[in-house]
């Protein structure tokens, strides 16, 4: 069961091959053993699960129509919520937090009949690229368990790589989706900015959050993508646009289409990753696509602007945990003021405490137009600049990170790390849709991403992208071998 793919689950389910109690029990076991040898779960809902399962068991049996989704368990990053059961976003503030309502992409994925397996682990507030910010416990690369998964949500992408779950969710600020799915040799995509709705997602860059989903293939992105991608009027940068059928546009042929690679960006990427970017695009040539040659000398300053904009916004998002009213609230405190400084000072880890610290002081009457201001001009130019470069080309090819899977905690240098998220933050600076696809493995044999990204609202034009290449490829066929069992143990 663990090799099916989301549509294949719910095939089943529907003509009575499975039932949901089935599907249930087997994925959540499956769980409980991938999560002891990986970490990537921080809840895993069993009696939840089971419920559910046993509900959609009678609904079939009374012959009421069947979602989507129907039977498909589906794990959610765990700064997303879902009502009564724990949003902690890997950090010590919300380590007893109960979510009071349920964040809109998971509601629409249950009125679409999937079940909810668990809640995974990430980066504390989504703040990293290794997993290893989580307060409680990091997560281990299924391809190799000495190695980082990626992150921040690198829980969702191990739960997808190592088959507990067709599908999950994760949240992507400058990467976190694509960088974890490029890691563990899976799909993450990050749709237009808007498509899915923010609502119960908790915040950390409000202007660059995303949900979006993994997968082990494109049909099953355009599948929960038909569910989730839809307006929602309690998030005021949704997209008040009509829904779209991704799975009937995947197939429309490649001929004559435009890849934009900025080549001159690309001058640093190591060897291997070169190697692999090219032979990719090959594939692309070979289905009589044209790769053309795109400058874009704005992209070198996207890291130093997501480092300035991503900390202001998480500084004055991250200000309500005060301790007066989530969760945590330090013991000892003696005055209000202190009750303030404790709370965070307890609740809050280091990458997040620096965060907050540096976003402050960005924002700060001295230094705001020194640096927010001029971060803000800058992406308006980068901005203005892929509209221009989309004029050139249909999309633009791009290697999702700049190397493969690296050693848990191996890179120390705050820097050196922010610099993993080189190619994945153009995307959410300008709030395009973009995808990394599994093109091939490392001299150490670990998956490496290409990543595709289209103008905005195009969501459907990078999945079609991302399955031609699916389809004249074997790479995403792959399953880490010491997951690729039925009985795990
Ligand atoms: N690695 C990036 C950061 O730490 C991206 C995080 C994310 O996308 N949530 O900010």
């Amino acid at each position: 069961m663990y090799q099916l793919s989301a549509k294949e689950i719910r095939d089943q389910f529907i003509s009575k091959k499975v039932s949901a109690v089935e599907i249930a029990e087997y994925f959540i076991t499956r769980a409980h053993t991938v999560d002891e040898k990986t970490g990537a779960f921080l809840s895993i809902l069993d009696k939840r699960t089971l419920k559910r399962a046993k509900e959609l068991d009678e609904k079939r049996e009374a012959g009421k129509p069947l979602g989507k989704l129907a039977g498909v368990p589906i794990a959610i990053k765990d700064n997303m919520n879902l009502k009564g059961e724990k949003t902690t976003c890997a950090s010590n503030f919300l380590k007893d937090h109960v979510a009071l309502y349920d964040a809109t992409p998971i509601r629409l994925l249950e009125e679409e009949d999937a079940l909810i397996i668990g809640k995974t682990n990430c980066d504390e507030f989504a703040m990293g690229s290794t997993n290893e910010n989580s307060a409680f416990k990091i997560a281990k690369n299924p391809w190799d368990l000495d190695c980082t998964p990626g992150g921040s949500s690198g829980g969702s992408a191990v739960a997808v790589a190592a088959r507990c779950a067709p599908l999950s969710l994760g949240s992507d600020t400058g990467g976190s989706i694509r960088q974890p799915a490029a890691f563990t040799g899976i799909y993450g995509f990050k749709p237009t900015y808007g498509r899915v709705s923010r609502y119960g997602l908790v915040a950390f860059g409000s202007s660059l959050d995303h949900v979006g989903p993994f997968a082990t293939n494109v049909e099953d992105v355009a599948l929960i993508m038909e569910v989730m991608g839809a307006y929602c009027d309690k998030d005021s940068t949704s997209l008040d646009i009509p829904k779209e059928n991704y799975l009937d546009k995947l197939d429309q042929s490649l001929q004559g289409k435009k890849i934009g690679v900025p080549w001159d960006f690309l001058g640093d990427l190591p060897d291997k990753s070169k190697q692999l970017f090219q032979e990719s695009l090959k594939v692309y040539e070979d289905l009589g696509a044209e790769v053309v040659d795109i400058p874009f000398p704005e992209l070198k300053y996207c890291i130093p602007i997501y480092y300035i904009i991503a900390p202001a916004e998480a500084s004055s998002n991250l200000a309500r945990f005060d301790g007066v009213q989530y969760s945590s609230r330090a013991e000892d405190a003696e005055s209000l003021s202190d009750l303030y400084d404790l709370s965070k000072e307890y609740g809050f880890g280091e990458e997040v405490k620096q965060r907050v610290m540096l976003g402050t002081f960005v924002l700060s009457s001295g230094f705001q137009s020194d640096y927010f201001k001029k971060a803000l001009k800058i992406r308006e130019l980068l901005i203005n600049n892929f509209h221009h470069t989309f004029d050139h080309c249909d999309v633009m090819a791009l290697p999702t990170t700049p190397n493969g899977a690296f050693k848990s905690h191996s890179i120390k240098d705050p820097i050196s790390l922010y610099l993993q998220d080189l190619y994945t933050t153009p995307a959410n600076l300008a709030g395009l849709p973009a995808i990394s696809i599994p093109c091939g493995f490392t001299e150490e044999k670990l998956p490496h991403g290409l990543q595709i990204l289209g103008p905005q609202q195009e969501d459907a034009r990078v999945m079609r992208f991302a399955y031609h290449f699916q389809k004249n490829t074997e790479h995403h066929k792959k399953i880490p071998s010491l997951f690729d069992k039925e009985n795990l143990s």
